[in-house]
């Protein structure tokens, strides 16, 4: 088993720092989505608006990842790259994306509609946030990953829709990726229990069909095995006494 980081108060300070920048760039992100935006365009404004805030994209050059954000379309799950693709009106699009701060990573992504989309859609989106919002209502010291998995799952679930349980959420700090994985679906009350000052990110993938997934010939973009629809939220968060505090 591993172990979750420990921050001083000057790294949580830069942690901070670093989740308002990324919290900062998906709100401003959120309104420049559009029919006839491309992806790659979405991805420069991403980019030059964290380098401006003294941020550095986490994503960009990370495992060779060529750019800033993730941007997965419809039935695309996570690590779309962006590029020439156009958004279409009643498209969904995931903007996914990251910031390291004095060497401290952050993770969040939100999954925005493009112009009017389908009942299905809106649901998946509805669904998949509330997902979310379900899980760091559940967050606290002495809470389990277990119970992070089984609300994600639970609610997910009870609305007719999948969890993509292969892909799941992280602990994160000085790296992207570290212990624990925090899985979409499980049992309460399991799994490792979540002390103080951990920082973990809480990322439901829900499809309106199976689960299931495919990764595509480039190499990163990981789309459902049906080509049903799929959405992504993700909040990192830090654990406290009573509860948590979103980073980003
Ligand atoms: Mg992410
Ligand atoms: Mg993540």
């Amino acid at each position: 088993m591993g172990h979750f980081q420990v921050f001083t108060d000057a790294e949580l300070a830069s942690i901070r720092r670093g989740g308002k920048i990324l919290a900062a760039c998906l709100q401003m992100l959120r309104g420049e989505v559009h029919e006839g935006i491309t992806t790659g365009e979405l991805d420069r404004i991403a980019e030059k608006f964290i380098l401006d805030e003294g941020g550095i994209p986490a994503f960009k050059g990370y495992h060779t990842f060529p750019a800033t954000l993730c941007t997965s379309v419809n039935e695309e799950c996570v690590h779309g790259i962006p590029g020439k693709r156009v958004l279409a009106d009643g498209d969904i699009v995931a903007l996914d994306c990251g910031v390291i701060m004095d060497g401290l990573y952050t993770d969040a992504c939100i999954s925005v509609a493009v112009g009017a989309v389908s009942p299905d859609a809106a649901k998946l989106l509805k669904v998949t946030e509330e997902a979310l919002e379900r899980a760091v209502s559940v967050v606290h010291a002495g809470a389990k990953v277990g119970d992070i998995s089984g609300t994600i799952q639970e609610y997910v679930q009870s609305h007719g829709c999948s969890c993509v349980d292969a892909l799941t959420g992280h602990g994160l700090g000085t790296t992207l990726h570290q212990f624990p994985d925090i899985p979409n679906v499980g049992r309460k009350g399991t799994g490792p229990v979540l002390p103080v000052g951990a920082l973990i990110a809480v990322e439901p993938i829900v499809a309106l069909g199976k689960g299931r997934i495919h990764q595509e010939d480039d190499g990163w973009t990981i789309r459902t095995s049906d080509r049903s629809l799929a959405a992504h939220f993700e909040h990192t968060l830090l654990v406290t006494e009573g509860g948590c505090e979103v980073i980003a």
